[in-house]
């Protein structure tokens, strides 16, 4: 992987995980890729050194990592679902500045022929603008739905803890992204882990935050689970390699561990919301504390 992810930072125009494709069960899995878009990897690797995280990234001049957007798309049951929805194209120049979003979900879900108004439901695992960007666009400066028939799901937590616009992570929650479909009645706060449609469930583990939700994906005995920002890429596997953006570092390190002793016996398919080459796994335990993921071939 080291040798892969170093290439990263040069050729970031040609990387992309769009199209791949992948069953569970029933259900197929399909990528939409809302692009590519750039951290620093400071807060990116939190406590971990820079001397060892560059042992698994890359990163620009600028101390930039490139990280992906990888929305999925599930097709199978009676409705198709939409998980996350990328980081959108409502920011202004100086933030574009900031991040170089790609932002090409909309025109990646039309190259493969899924319509707007095709999305019947639409997940968020959380509120943090680069999950929930394409939930709206702006039409004549109004937000309004991008999935004009869908159902949007959000954790009713995050919600609260986005309007209250705390200091520490103001920046993260833009209201254009969700109010104006809870006005509308779209949106449906979540309470409590849930079914959202048969086989399709969010389940609350804090860590990143107090209520972000993964979603977990089950069919004929096979289990996949979108991990969202409980491990937002493959460099992300190891316990202590969180993010500085967690806001319950101890809690996010025990949830890990947690979701590991389910997911590796139960050979899981674990998918990355950020990494921009490997968007899903079998997570291993290499030696004790360390752990990697195991590509799927042929997706
Ligand atoms: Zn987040």
């Amino acid at each position: 992987m080291a040798q892969l992810v170093t290439d990263l930072a040069v050729e970031k125009a040609t990387l992309t995980t769009n199209g791949r494709r992948i069953s569970v069960g029933d259900f197929e899995l399909t990528m939409f890729s809302d692009g590519n878009y750039w951290l620093d990897g400071g807060p990116l690797f939190g406590i971990i050194p820079k001397a060892l995280w560059l042992k698994k990234v890359a990163c620009d001049e600028k101390n930039r990592v490139v990280l992906g957007e990888n929305s999925l798309l599930i097709r199978g049951g009676k409705q198709t679902v939409l998980i996350e929805t990328g980081i959108g194209n409502k920011f202004d120049e100086r933030v574009r500045k900031v991040y170089e979003p790609e932002a090409r979900l909309r025109d990646n879900l039309a190259a493969g022929g899924v319509a707007p108004d095709s999305i019947d439901i639409v997940i968020n695992t959380h509120l943090h603008f680069d999950h929930c960007g394409w939930n709206t666009v702006l039409k004549d400066g109004r937000a309004v739905p991008t999935f004009p028939r869908a159902t949007y799901y959000a954790p009713e937590g995050e919600w609260q803890h986005g309007q209250k616009q705390y200091l520490r992570d103001r920046v993260s929650y833009i209201s254009d992204n969700y109010n104006p479909l809870i006005q509308n009645g779209q949106m449906q706060l979540v309470k409590q882990d849930r079914e959202i449609i048969p086989g399709v469930s969010v389940r609350t583990i804090p860590g990143h935050t107090r209520y972000m939700q993964v979603v977990t994906i089950e069919s004929q005995g096979r289990k996949a689970c979108y991990v969202s920002d409980l491990i937002p890429t493959a460099a992300h596997l190891d316990l202590l390699w969180l993010m500085a953006y967690d806001l319950f570092p101890m809690e996010a390190i025990d949830n890990k561990k947690r979701f590991y002793d389910e997911a590796i016996p139960g050979r899981w398919l674990v998918i990355f919301t950020h990494d921009p080459a490997i968007p899903w796994g079998y997570v291993k335990e290499m030696e004790r504390g360390k752990y990697g993921v195991e590509p799927v071939t042929g997706s």
